[in-house]
């Protein structure tokens, strides 16, 4: 075989390297984060009424906020909440401005955290027990609150939830989702109402 032969294989392999450095430095920074993302805040849209979707670059409804069947043998048929599909460490951000009034392990919502804005609540359950704010902190718009957490969670004291397997999960979850719900003057409201 001659060099001749080879010639245009060997420029065709570094072209190859050159676009696939080319794709790395370019475009996968900008791909949806799904790794645990160590920065405070990022990008949003505020909807016409004012408020940010609360999972950035998560859009699928796995379930809708009302009466539905039961996808968990202990999940109510009333569903209180919208069921948004992210996987595991995806960035939450608050949907407005307002006060962290409730961190911790919450029955169904498994872990959870509330952010109070004036007579409203706005739940993010089923989240990441690791926990970047705390009762108390003073919130931001837009900033990130949390991460999804994973759908089996172990060592909380009095969980009821478990899996096909007996594992014990992150409330009542088939699987790593936000499920966020809004309430006004304590009453549950349809969350896609806000946007
Ligand atoms: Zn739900």
């Amino acid at each position: 075989m001659s060099n001749s032969f080879f010639k245009p294989f060997k420029i065709f392999i570094i072209l190859i390297i050159f676009i696939t450095i080319f794709i790395c430095v370019f475009f996968i920074p900008i791909l949806p984060n799904a790794a645990y993302n160590p920065t405070n805040s990022v990008s949003f849209d505020i909807s016409s009424s004012g408020y940010v979707w609360p999972a950035p670059g998560y859009t699928t409804i796995n379930s809708y906020f009302g009466y539905r069947t039961s996808p968990t043998a202990g999940a109510s048929s009333y569903h209180s909440g919208l069921d948004i599909g992210a996987p595991e460490g995806s960035t939450l951000i608050a949907v407005t401005n307002g006060t962290i009034t409730f961190t911790g392990f919450l029955g169904g919502g498994g872990y959870t955290i509330t952010l109070s804005s004036g007579n409203m609540k706005f739940t993010y359950c089923h989240v990441s027990p690791i926990y970047i704010v705390k009762e108390g902190d003073t919130i931001v718009q837009g900033q990130v609150i949390g991460y999804v957490g994973p759908k089996n969670v172990y060592g909380v004291k009095g969980n009821q939830y478990f899996d096909e397997n007996g594992n014990p999960t992150n409330g009542a979850t088939t699987g790593p989702h936000l499920h966020f719900g809004v309430r006004v003057d304590g009453e549950y409201i349809d969350p896609l109402s806000l946007f």
